[in-house]
């Protein structure tokens, strides 16, 4: 019987069961397969609905997390194999290559600083840049650097200029077996590409963004350091519109996700409450199929929307937006419900709420893991009533967004987290026993 758990993504849910577990007394091995843990919560400038800024929670949980003497974090790293059953699983994972060494990097940035190549910065939802060697936000743990060989000039910069001579940039990837009793599954969740519905224009239209390039240039340290602006020529917006259930509740085959994603409509109002924050002179209308600000505070919350700080409501699902090809304005078209007639209002930035999805590679490490999905591709429950965090597979459990939009939000996530710690801690006892 093994006194170790593998937990495989390290977002808000997968660092909350990790802590729990190491608190606990288990030896806990984390696999993140980007170059930090914090998931998407990192990438959140505020949080409903208290308006909390998110790296202030975040950012202690993912230090105590790498700190804690019974937490081995690996990065960059995915899990490729496992064999055996509750209490005894051998797992093979593959740590990709960073090309700087972990136990060297301080995090100085000299590195970055003296980089000449630049690439699209992901974190940042590709708005701006970042260079070739980088470190992936500056709260990121670990606080090492990276190097993205795609963008690489080999020019050798870097390698000089570290006072630590922490680059190397002949590192291989490397396998590490482990030995585990139990695993937790908690790879959150995508977010569906808007531009699969060509009438929204994004991907054509430079002043329609997706919620999370919201949540980038809302964050005082994301690419525009928290000035809300219009991509087509820096200009600040006054007339700004959401449009949800973009991609949810869509029974049409080619969109393919008939469920609510459960927290769009608490973010949306989040961000619209934040935009008059930044100036009480903006216009905000979401446009919205129902209202479901379900959970404590967040009906209130979206009363003191409407009252405190002006937001329209318009219950209408538009049908296309076009775009204003000199002015860059763009007009959306919805049906007034009440009059049941085509209108079209002026906007000067729309913002999608997509669909959240299950992660990428669920169907591989699915396979892998041997465990079952739904029918939208996230985690399925052996029984979701008597053992609501037990995956189909004995000792494998799962918490946080891959298991679908039944939960969704951050409490929740931290919440399943801990619930999932207790769960495993109780299996295995109850293994140790017989
Ligand atoms: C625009 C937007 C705004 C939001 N605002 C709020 C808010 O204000 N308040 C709130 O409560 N919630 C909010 N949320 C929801 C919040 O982001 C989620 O509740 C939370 O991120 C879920 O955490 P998680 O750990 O389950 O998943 P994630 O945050 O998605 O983390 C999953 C982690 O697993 C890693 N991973 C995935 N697959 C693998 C793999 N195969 N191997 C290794 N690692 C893997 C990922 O890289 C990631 O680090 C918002 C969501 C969006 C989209």
């Amino acid at each position: 019987m093994q006194e170790a758990v593998l937990v495989v993504g390290g977002g808000v849910a997968g660092i909350q069961a990790s802590l729990d577990l190491a608190n606990r007394g288990f030896r806990v091995h984390l696999v993140e397969k980007n170059p930090s843990i914090g998931g998407r919560m990192a990438q959140l400038d505020k949080t409903f609905p208290t308006l909390d800024c998110s790296m202030c929670i975040l950012a202690p949980k993912m230090i105590e997390c790498s700190h804690h003497p019974n937490v081995q974090l690996l990065s960059c790293s995915e899990v490729k194999d496992v064999k055996g059953s509750v209490g005894n699983f051998k797992v093979r994972v593959l740590r990709k290559p960073r090309y700087v060494d972990e136990k060297k990097c301080t995090g100085c940035g000299i590195c970055s600083e003296n980089c000449p190549a630049e690439a699209p910065n992901a974190f940042d939802e590709n708005i701006g840049a970042r260079k070739a060697i980088y470190m992936p936000f500056p709260q990121a743990v670990p606080r090492v650097a990276i190097i993205d060989k795609e963008s690489c000039v080999e020019c050798g910069l870097c390698e000089k200029v570290c006072p630590a001579g922490a680059v190397n940039r002949e590192q291989e990837p490397e396998e590490v077996e482990l030995d585990v009793g139990a695993i937790v599954v908690a790879t959150g969740f995508d977010m569906f590409d808007p531009s699969t519905i060509p009438q929204y224009g994004y991907g054509r239209f430079k002043n329609v963004i997706s919620a999370m390039e919201l949540e980038r240039l809302l964050c005082a340290s994301g690419p525009t350091g928290g000035h809300l602006i219009r991509p087509s020529e820096g200009k600040k917006p006054r007339h700004i519109a959401f449009i949800q259930c973009v991609g949810s509740r869509d029974r049409r085959e080619w969109v393919g996700h008939p469920y609510c994603s459960s927290i769009c409509c608490k973010y949306a109002v989040k961000d619209a409450v934040l935009i008059k924050e930044h100036d009480p002179k903006s216009l905000v209308s979401i446009f919205y199929i129902d209202m479901r600000a379900f959970g404590r505070g967040f009906q209130e919350f979206v009363n003191r929307a409407k009252t405190e700080f002006g937001i329209e409501f318009i219950r209408s699902s538009p049908g296309e937006i076009s775009e204003d090809p000199k002015t860059k304005d763009l007009l959306i078209f919805f049906e007034d419900p009440i009059t049941r007639t085509v209108q079209k209002i002026r906007f000067d930035l729309v913002v999608l709420c997509p669909a959240l999805i299950p992660s990428k590679g669920m169907p591989e490490l699915a396979k892998t893991l041997n465990i079952e999905l739904d029918n939208y591709g996230f985690v399925k429950l052996e029984d979701s009533v008597r053992k609501p965090l037990d995956t189909t597979v004995p000792g494998i459990f799962c918490c946080g967004y891959c298991l679908g939009p039944k939960t969704g939000d951050i409490p929740d996530s931290i919440t399943q987290g801990s619930a999932t710690a207790g769960r495993v801690a109780e299996v295995l006892a109850a293994k140790e026993e017989s």
